[in-house]
């Protein structure tokens, strides 16, 4: 740490990344990434007369991308904000709506940034715990006061709430913002964004980086109010008015266009997911009900952190949390079927050679 770091940053516990080792190559399955391609329109997108015009900024309004997005979701364009990825759509409403005073809660177990910006904007965060078998309890958030933050589905849980339990939420108090982070919404899970005609205190953020395979171009949304939005687009201006570069804006109108390309992914992973699912729970293991393209998965017989040294021994990395309730879980991303039977031969080695130890 220098002299200059402000003392309001002293205890900043920033987000940690899935690792991205460079010793070997490995199957990645600990970033809920995909190493399935983007849209075929996407590099179509990316051609010549787009190169030869970055000479110029991009327009700050985005607003050919948000009239695609818009589009998609049947809503005007002055209800969509973009940025930088849905961490940093994440981060403008964070900075748009809460301030030191500001209340706030999530769950305990869930998508690890809530905690890092509630850190970095020294907000009071109130984590409710999930209940025993990882689902959500709806009622603390229908009573609270506090902002809320939902990831729906969850992560790493994968476990999704229904539209109508968000709905009470957002219902029961007008005054508090509810954000629903529906980054894993595509995997076959209904949508809140048509709520946000009902309940201008809700704002649903959605991402490029899951199911539209585009992690690495940086693309987030939220859908919410005009005013919201608007008020979100002042701070953005505030800030970094140019922070979608003139590739992420054609990626995103191509990307969002390809619906068929879409569904095409979402299911094949949907089915990677069940096959994979049924195989691990004929070797004993429990998985949770994953609507998303992860797997959160306990064996009662294998410690998950032996398990997740394992397969990245045998060239494949997965997410294991070492804090309390989830420590005994590992998160498997998803990926193509080749990518799954290699993780289910690496498995079934893994668990005999735990059974010769132990008999
Ligand atoms: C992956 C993920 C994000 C981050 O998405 P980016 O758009 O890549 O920043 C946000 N929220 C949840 C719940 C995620 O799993």
């Amino acid at each position: 740490m220098s002299q200059f770091l402000h003392t309001k940053y002293a205890d900043l516990r920033p987000y940690i990344p899935g690792e991205q080792p460079q010793d070997r190559k490995y199957i990645k399955l600990n970033a809920n990434e995909t190493s399935m391609p983007p849209s075929s329109e996407v590099l179509k997108a990316l051609s010549n007369p787009l190169i030869r015009g970055m000479g110029k900024y991009a327009d700050p309004h985005c607003h050919a991308l948000r009239q695609a997005i818009g589009e998609y979701y049947n809503v005007p364009e002055e209800q969509v904000f973009v940025g930088n990825g849905s961490d940093e759509v994440l981060g403008f409403c964070f900075m748009s709506f809460f301030s030191e005073t500001s209340r706030i809660c999530f769950p305990d177990i869930t998508y690890g940034f809530y905690e890092v910006y509630a850190n970095a904007f020294h907000l009071d965060a109130q984590a409710i715990p999930l209940r025993e078998d990882f689902s959500i309890d709806v009622e603390p958030y229908v009573r609270t006061d506090r902002h809320v933050v939902l990831a729906n589905p969850n992560a790493p849980t994968g476990m999704v709430l229904p539209v109508q339990a968000i709905e009470r939420i957002a219902a029961a108090c007008p005054e508090r913002i509810v954000v629903v982070d529906e980054a894993y919404v595509d995997y076959g899970n209904a949508s809140c964004v048509p709520l946000v005609a009902r309940y201008p205190n809700l704002v649903v953020v959605q991402t490029y980086s899951k199911s539209r395979n585009l992690a690495g171009a940086r693309i987030g949304f939220a859908i919410a109010s005009p005013e919201v939005v608007s008020d979100m687009m002042k701070i953005k201006c505030a800030f970094n008015p140019f922070n979608m570069s003139a590739m992420a804006l054609s990626v995103g109108i191509a990307a969002i266009r390809d619906t068929e390309y879409l569904k095409w992914c979402t299911r094949r992973i949907i089915e990677n997911r069940e096959y994979t699912k049924t195989r691990l729970e004929r070797m004993g293991f429990y998985a949770t009900d994953s609507h998303t393209n992860f797997l959160f998965v306990h064996h009662p017989a294998l410690d998950a952190e032996v398990y997740y040294r394992a397969l990245k021994a045998a060239g494949i990395l997965t997410r294991h949390y070492a804090v309390p309730r989830i420590r005994d879980f590992l998160r498997i991303t998803v990926g193509t079927r080749a990518e799954m039977d290699a993780v289910l031969e690496a498995t079934e080695k893994i668990l005999r050679c735990q059974g010769r130890h132990a008999s």
